[in-house]
């Protein structure tokens, strides 16, 4: 039996870092907030808490850094922050998403960036900069260059947590294993959200609702309808409950879908990894350190350019081709020069590692893969070395291989000196491009290109932000930047609609 509630001004539907900005941007402005989130309070917070909590943010150096994280003791501060401009993240913006990315969306992103550390700070939010994930320590400084130097202290759950205890102390309402089925739509627009709580479909009537619910990362089904072939077989690094729930809802009256609905964020992970994010396990899965390494598939050839780029900027897009390998993975391969450099998740129990002391022992331990074209692949590449050019893991030094049909652009040292130690991989997706168009004011828009009355978007499931590729570190920026839009346009809208059902009656029926 559908049962009624009262009326809300705003229904947030997700409970992710996009969903929290959002719920406590709306009360800021006064409004009654209710957000709705799908899975139980001990698995709250979407992909947002499964991350490092790390957020691309424009920052002009030292200064910036002390100003949002005030705890950095002078011996830290000796660092070599750099700085991250506001023109790098655009030149970012435009490189990485081979000039596809929506300049209006794009320019609230960047514009935006450094002002929303700074709300979330107010909010109860700590940052500290990622010495070692994000920098080097070369000459005994560390020295930082990705543009993505600060994170959430306790990483994503520290993030999430802290956002709902401001979100609570703010007085916004939270159910949890609340499950948004459906939006009430009417000639008005959005009205409110069909739940399914506690095992009954409820009516939530709302005047205005705020999508943050996730993209369809987690559904395999439209993953391999959108994304394409092979997608069903990706493991998903985080949350279970992001099945396009949102994107469906929206789509069914007449939102406009916008992006790359056929691209995602994916990257190399651990090949036995569980199907779904786990909160214990996740953070062993990742293998990013691969830029140090040659990458081969079952073939026993390498199929990219390791050190094309800076982690930060290839690691979301390989994933796609680590998944188009044959049987949708590959090794990385590392020999004893640079294994000091590997995150701390290479040494703990969840890796597939082979180890050797020499090339050919290892060629034949790598399981399914062609022992002799492997071999040949090594012999190739370290012939193919620049040699004299030095090693610095800290920039892209330019150590190259000169000749080989898919070269390794820089730290390309000789895979030469014992032990050597190899990782097997497969694509881990993380979340996936496509979504909603929306104003600048974070409001859908339907394929007429008219605004949804009642209907706002953010985070994931905001389309036309990333294309191909992505910054690392850029979602929880956008989301938070993107959620705080929203829950502030719905809000001001629904004081609108109190102030005219006050003159003229209710005048957008809502039920
Ligand atoms: C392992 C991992 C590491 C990452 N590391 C980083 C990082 O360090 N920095 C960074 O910027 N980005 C990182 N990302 C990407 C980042 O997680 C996302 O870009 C960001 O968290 C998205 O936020 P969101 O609020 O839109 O979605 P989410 O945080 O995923 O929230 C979606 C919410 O919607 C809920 N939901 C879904 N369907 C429904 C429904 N029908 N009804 C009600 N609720 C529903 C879900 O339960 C969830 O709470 C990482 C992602 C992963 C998986």
């Amino acid at each position: 039996m559908m049962k009624k509630s009262e009326t809300y001004d705003v229904i947030v539907v997700g409970g992710g870092n996009a969903a929290l900005c959002a719920a406590l941007s709306a009360r800021e402005e006064g409004a009654e907030v209710l957000l709705l989130e799908r899975a139980p309070q001990e698995e709250r917070g979407g992909n947002s808490s499964f991350t490092e909590g790390l957020m691309r943010v424009v920052y002009n150096g030292a200064d910036d850094i002390k100003a949002l994280s005030p705890d950095l003791t002078e011996e830290e501060m000796v660092s070599d922050f750099g700085a991250y401009t506001e023109e790098k993240f655009f030149d970012d913006m435009a490189r990485i998403t081979q000039n596809r990315t929506d300049p209006d969306l794009c320019e609230i992103l960047v514009r935006n960036s450094n002002g929303i550390m700074h709300w979330l700070k107010q909010k109860g939010i700590r940052f500290l900069p990622q010495f070692g994930r994000q920098s080097f320590k070369v000459g005994g400084k560390f020295t930082f260059w990705g543009g993505a130097t600060l994170a959430a202290v306790g990483g994503g759950r520290g993030l999430v947590d802290g956002l709902y205890k401001a979100a609570g102390k703010a007085g916004v309402k939270v159910l949890y294993k609340a499950w948004v089925r459906d939006l009430v739509h009417t000639d008005q627009g959005v009205t409110g959200v069909v739940v399914k709580l506690d095992g009954s479909t409820q009516r939530f009537p709302a005047r205005n609702v705020i999508l943050a619910c996730g993209g369809f990362e987690a559904n395999a089904a439209w993953r391999s309808r959108y994304l394409g072939k092979g997608w069903d077989l990706a493991k998903v690094r985080g949350t279970k409950y992001n099945t396009g729930d949102g994107l469906e809802m929206a789509l069914r009256i007449g939102a406009q879908p916008c992006g790359h609905w056929s691209g995602c964020h994916a990257v190399g992970w651990e090949r036995y990894a569980a199907d779904f994010g786990d909160y214990a396990l996740t953070d062993d899965y990742e293998r990013d350190s691969y830029p140090f390494s040659i990458m081969v598939n079952s073939e026993g050839r390498r199929f990219l350019d390791e050190g094309a780029d800076i982690r930060n900027y290839t690691y979301a897009k390989y994933g796609r081709i680590i998944l188009e390998q044959p049987g949708q993975f590959a090794w990385q391969i590392y020999d004893a020069k640079v294994v000091h450099l590997l995150r701390p998740e290479y040494r703990t129990r969840h890796v597939t590692r082979v180890t050797a002391n020499t090339i050919e022992e290892l060629a034949g331990k790598l399981e399914d893969v062609d022992r002799e074209r492997l071999l040949k692949t090594i012999r190739e590449f370290n012939a193919a070395v620049k040699r004299e050019v030095p090693f610095n893991p800290n920039v892209k030094d330019g150590l190259r291989t000169e000749g080989l049909a898919i070269p390794k652009s820089n730290w390309a040292n000789p895979i030469d000196t014992p032990p050597f130690e190899a990782y097997a991989v497969t694509c881990g997706i993380t979340f996936t491009f496509g979504g909603l168009r929306i104003t600048t004011e974070g409001q859908v828009l339907d394929t007429n290109h008219q605004p949804i009355p009642g209907l706002y978007a953010a985070g994931e499931m905001v389309g036309g932000l990333f294309y191909f590729n992505y910054p690392g570190a850029t979602g929880l920026t956008s989301g938070a930047i993107f959620g705080r839009l929203a829950g502030r346009s719905a809000a001001l809208a629904a004081r609108k609609i109190t102030a005219a059902t006050e003159t003229h009656g209710n005048t957008r029926n809502l039920s």
